[in-house]
């Protein structure tokens, strides 16, 4: 019966989110693996107020079907966000608000990617990129990440010797999973290598509002001169998870072929949603609401990066972000981390964090990990560090 499914649904060989989480921790258990928001942040009160007027105003319209291309006023709001908060000039028609970022990337995939075209990926990489392109099965070429973004001397050789590439998948800002943020020089330079060489950044934003030090950066996508970059976010992080909407800012052109795909995918995002976000975005405002989660994730930053630097040994390295919500740790080269969460931190410790292994497209490296500092109090992380720190100098001196 197998052999009835389409050969994409093999591609990538396994399933990649799904390996991320391995193994349950119990009531008690420390979760360093999540990747969530703080629930406790939700404008829970707010959102139910914006339903309720947006089903009141709306009436019966609401629960119909819209057009894929309706909601001028979100859309509106979203450009103008653009030019505010990442110095990019946009109007309506430079927008296509979607399900979650996630939709957006499998979107852009879709739109450019034939079997075997090449698609840079920072190495590491967001898993959930890797798993969207994948379907697509392209040919992914790894550049290395250093603490100020992608090795652009790396990045240069790989294009200059493989011309199929049509596509570079960045998260410029407080990466997913290293933390590490792209340097202002260097987005001049890669938005310069994208016109040379010819291909299309995408540049995947989930985090960018939330920095809790350093200054704020322009997005590649305000450089852009002809059309090169698509810059892609979401409300997950600043606002809900759960409402599944983010937006891609592009060229009119690129718009609409990705405005093409999104109809013959799902028609369009519920209508509900948009609504009742959009009321609650004239009710509230987003920019007060981030400002106001900074500190409590800052201070989850601030304390892990302490006991970091209190508990672990002298030769793992950890990268130092100003935002987001991820912190790397590189190991000896000899660890397999994959083998210390199912041996040793989940069972005896229980504790969780990502292996690094699912980070990489072609699962090369196993000496990383991701630890997650948004989801877990300081209390849990007081707790949870020293007894990972233990074990990793336990393996090192196995
Ligand atoms: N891009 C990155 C870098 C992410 O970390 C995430 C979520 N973890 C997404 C995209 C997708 O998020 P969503 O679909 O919830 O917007």
């Amino acid at each position: 019966m197998n052999d009835i499914f389409a050969d994409r649904v093999m591609l990538g060989s396994e399933d990649r989110l799904a390996e991320m989480f391995g193994g349950s921790l119990g009531e008690d258990g420390i979760k360093f693996s999540a990747g969530n928001p703080n629930p406790d942040l939700f404008p829970i009160t707010q959102m139910k107020r914006a339903f309720n007027q947006a089903i009141d105003k709306a009436g019966n319209q609401i629960f119909e079907y819209n057009t894929v291309n309706g909601f001028e006023k979100l859309r509106e709001r979203l450009a103008h966000r653009a030019g505010q908060t990442a110095g990019i000039k946009a109007d309506r028609e430079n927008i296509l608000i979607t399900q979650g970022g996630q939709q957006a990337l499998d979107l852009i995939g879709k739109l450019l990617l034939n079997a075997g075209d090449g698609v840079v990926v920072e190495a590491p990489t967001y898993v959930g990129a890797l798993s969207a392109f994948d379907q697509y099965d392209p040919c992914y070429y790894d550049v290395a990440l250093e603490e100020d973004g992608l090795n652009l001397e790396q990045l240069e050789l790989v294009l200059q010797t493989h011309p199929n590439i049509k596509l570079l998948y960045t998260v410029p800002d407080f990466h997913n999973p290293t933390g590490v943020t792209l340097s202002l020089s260097k987005r001049q330079k890669l938005v310069e290598l994208a016109e040379k060489y010819d291909f299309f950044i995408l540049e995947d934003t989930p985090y960018r509002d939330l920095r809790y030090k350093g200054a704020k950066l322009p997005a590649l996508k305000s450089f852009d001169r002809h059309g090169h970059v698509i810059f892609v976010s979401s409300f997950s992080k600043i606002l809900m998870p759960g409402l599944r909407v983010g937006w891609i800012v592009a060229d009119q052109a690129t718009i609409c072929h990705l405005r093409k795909l999104k109809t013959s995918s799902d028609l369009e995002t519920p209508s509900i949603v948009l609504a009742a976000l959009n009321q609650y975005l004239e009710n509230n405002n987003l920019e007060q609401h981030i400002t106001g989660m900074l500190a409590t994730y800052q201070s989850r930053l601030d304390t892990m990066l302490t006991v970091l630097s209190e508990t672990m040994p002298a030769d793992v390295h950890y990268t130092q972000p100003e935002g987001g919500f991820f912190i790397w740790l590189t190991l000896p080269e000899v660890l397999d981390t994959q083998k210390l969460l199912s041996e040793t931190c989940i069972p005896t410790d229980r504790i969780s964090f990502v292996p690094g292994k699912v980070f990489y497209a072609h699962k090369n490296k196993k000496n990383g990990m991701r630890l997650n500092f948004s989801g877990v109090t300081e209390k849990q992380i007081e707790l949870g560090i020293p007894k990972l720190a233990k074990s990793i100098q336990n393996a090192i001196t196995a």
